[in-house]
């Protein structure tokens, strides 16, 4: 059998979520969102939904959340530009920016995970309570009780974080933030060097 190409899978994958209907979210969504970044990132940035901006432009983090999430990454020498994949729970932006439902994420999950085999990151953040409670669906903390902390899956280290929005509702959240960014950034550098 011929070798696996990533990029091509990647790219049929990313067909296949632009013209999904398999959850109702789909009636509503102006763009369904893929995520960006390069494919073969060692991070992997994982947020809740597209917001208006996302859906109208067709790409992740791309509102006033995201440019923080920029700013932040690139405090640490990050960026989507070069070393980071950013993509969300669900693809497609809920009404009113409403949490996504179980039922959709349990429908647009299998996408994500194709992500993350596709990407095979060394490194995971997951950006607030749904991401986190989405990817361990039993989890019963709440970010605040488990930010900051290493959870390691096989080769691949996962830290929880606040998403960013969080910051504009409490200022001092980006200092947490900024914290675990700085953590996952040190260790990523101990990895691949430099
Ligand atoms: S949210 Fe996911 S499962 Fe639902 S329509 Fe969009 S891509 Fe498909």
């Amino acid at each position: 059998m011929p070798p696996k190409d990533p990029h091509r899978q990647m790219e049929k994958l990313r067909k296949q979520v632009l013209g999904c209907r398999e959850c109702p979210l789909h009636q509503q969504r102006n763009m369904a969102v893929f995520g960006e970044g390069p494919y073969e990132s060692q991070i992997m940035v994982i947020g809740e939904g597209p917001g208006a901006k996302e859906d109208e432009l067709g790409r992740p983090f791309v509102g006033r959340a995201g440019r923080l999430l920029d700013e932040m990454l690139e405090e640490q020498d990050l960026s989507r530009d070069r070393n980071v994949f950013i993509a969300n729970i669900v693809k497609c932006r809920p009404p009113k920016n409403r949490v996504p439902h179980k039922k959709e994420i349990e429908t647009c999950f299998p996408y994500l995970e194709e992500q993350i085999s596709l990407v095979d990151p060394s490194f995971m953040i997951l950006l607030g309570a749904t991401a986190m409670k989405a990817y361990w669906g039993s989890l019963k903390e709440k970010v605040g009780d488990v930010r900051g902390r290493w959870i390691t899956e096989g080769h691949r280290h996962i830290m929880p974080t606040y998403h960013p929005a969080a910051v504009f509702r409490n200022r001092s959240y980006r200092q947490y933030i900024e914290e675990d960014l700085k953590t996952i950034a040190g260790k990523y550098r101990e990895l691949v060097g430099g």
